[in-house]
């Protein structure tokens, strides 16, 4: 590491460096606490260049890096072991071009995801990559872990965004194909290898993105449904409806509404009664033909009219819209209060999305009864967050010790229905087992040979996504 360092004091400026203890501990945290990074060298290349210089000083030193974004996963992929450089691209985070004949933005990979949104709509331009965490996540780890979110249904995960790439090979070269083309058919699609690969392939300094008509209208509701399979009857129907404007459709559980309402201040469910399920769904669209409130009436008639929903509060302004997505968001708030969560992020035929939730809920209440099933998400594109909140009396040490053993249960019913262990938060440290479990040995074994080609010293990011 000494003599990484004295290679990367030559190319890189002051604030280009981190060694000092506690200017690290930002950068080596990590949100769900189970990793401990252990890294005490943090680079912060200014540009490409710079980036290219330190992966050649690691090459030189033999030094493995770990490339940071806006530090947001939820699977460990960030994290650095000893003796590792984490390469933070927070620096890169300009603005190159925004072309709006051509509906591309390219930005560098260090540029904040809600940050690149608004200049995109100073151009009355959209981008409809949106989560959460987009106040500080980068749109570099959000390509590098494909990240999905509330607009997948219309707009797809992040992998649909991208036309161009630049990226920072492991051998130290540059791949610049930055090109806004929406056809290319010239060999390999390189930008879409570096999609999803975690920070173990290459690292991307910037990316030439689509834009979209600036969305200027929107029509929200929360809808009650009579019951869960009731859930994709109201999908059907909300697309066709909806003539390609529905946007969003997101499932609450009634637990979900009550951890919200119970903890997160500001929260409050505007539906009375004791459904136990419902649905937040948005229309959006730009320009005035068409109109959306009416849409959404219709849609709500004829869902009430068959029996589909029992009850449905429709925002009447921006701010209501904005109240319903903070219940939305809440639940993952409110989960936080009430002990132990394990996890699932997966992924499931939409068809088949109520069938997997009761055999997961009803196999993981029979392991351990008294566990409390919490299944919420982007049930549009069948992408279900299976958080499973404690037993309230059990303590949560005991709790959090049965995760593997319900991550096994959710798992094999996802595989046995043909879905994904992993929709949209990646692989990282935390599903390595399921890889090697549900991965098929020819899939795993093509990785293999990709990352060998391509990093042949295992430097860029090691022990992520390959078991
Ligand atoms: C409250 C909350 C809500 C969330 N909601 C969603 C959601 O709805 N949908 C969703 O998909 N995810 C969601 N996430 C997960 C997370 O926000 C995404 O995975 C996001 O894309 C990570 O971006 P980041 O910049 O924080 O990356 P980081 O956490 O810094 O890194 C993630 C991975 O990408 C690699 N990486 C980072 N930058 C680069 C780069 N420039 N080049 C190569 N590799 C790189 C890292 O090494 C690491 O392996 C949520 C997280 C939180 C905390």
């Amino acid at each position: 590491m000494d003599a990484l360092l004295q290679r990367l004091r030559l190319v890189l400026d002051e604030r280009g460096l981190v060694t000092d203890a506690p200017d690290i501990e930002p950068y080596r945290y990590e949100r769900r606490g189970r990793y401990h990074s252990k890294a005490t060298v943090v680079a912060r290349p200014a540009d490409t260049g710079q980036v290219a210089q330190v992966v050649h000083a690691c090459v030189a030193e033999q030094i493995p890096l770990v490339p940071l974004g806006g530090n947001t996963g939820l699977c460990g992929g960030a994290v650095a072991g000893q003796n590792q450089l984490i390469l933070s691209l927070e620096r890169l985070n300009q603005v190159r071009a925004l072309d709006s004949d051509n509906n591309t933005i390219t930005v560098e990979s260090g540029c904040i995801l809600a940050d690149l949104q608004q200049h995109a709509a100073r151009a009355h331009r959209f981008f409809p990559l949106s989560l959460a965490a987009q106040g500080s996540c980068q749109i570099g780890g959000n390509l590098a872990t494909n990240a999905g979110g509330i607009n997948v249904l219309r707009y797809g995960n992040a992998r649909d965004q991208i036309l161009g790439i630049e990226a920072v090979l492991p051998n130290g070269e540059i791949l610049n194909e930055l090109q806004g083309l929406r056809k290319n058919n010239t060999g390999y699609d390189l930008k879409q290898l570096l999609v999803g690969s975690e920070g173990t392939l290459g690292i991307i300094t910037a990316a030439t993105l689509k834009l979209y008509p600036y969305p200027d209208r929107s029509a929200t509701a929360l809808v009650a449904l009579r019951d869960l399979h009731a859930c994709i009857a109201l999908l059907n129907v909300a697309a066709i409806t909806s003539s390609g404007n529905l946007c969003s459709f997101e499932l609450l559980p009634r637990l979900g509404l009550e951890f919200a309402c119970r903890h997160v201040p500001g929260c409050e469910n505007p539906l009375a009664g004791s459904h136990q399920w419902s649905v937040l769904l948005s229309l959006q669209a730009s320009g005035s033909a068409l109109d959306l409130e009416s849409m959404l009436q219709a849609m709500l008639e004829e869902a009430m009219n068959t029996g589909m929903i029992t009850d449905a509060v429709v925002a009447s302004s921006e701010a209501q819209a904005q109240k319903l997505w903070y219940l939305r968001e809440g639940i993952v708030e409110g989960q936080r209060f009430e002990g132990g969560s394990i996890k699932h992020d997966v992924s499931i035929r939409v068809s088949q999305v109520p069938e997997f939730i009761e055999r997961a809920s009803e196999a993981v209440c029979e392991r351990l009864p008294g566990i409390r099933p919490c299944p919420f998400g982007h049930v549009g594109d069948g992408n279900i967050h299976f958080n499973l909140s404690q037993p309230p009396e059990m303590d949560t040490e005991t709790y959090l010790s049965h995760g593997k053993a319900m991550n096994r249960i959710v798992h094999d019913i996802v595989d046995q229905l043909g879905g994904s262990f992993s929709a949209e938060h990646g692989i990282g440290m935390a599903k390595l087992d399921e890889m090697q479990r549900y991965k098929s040995d020819t899939a795993l074994g093509v990785m293999r040979s990709i990352k060998t080609a391509l990093d042949p010293d295992n430097l860029f990011n090691p022990g992520k996504v390959l078991p």
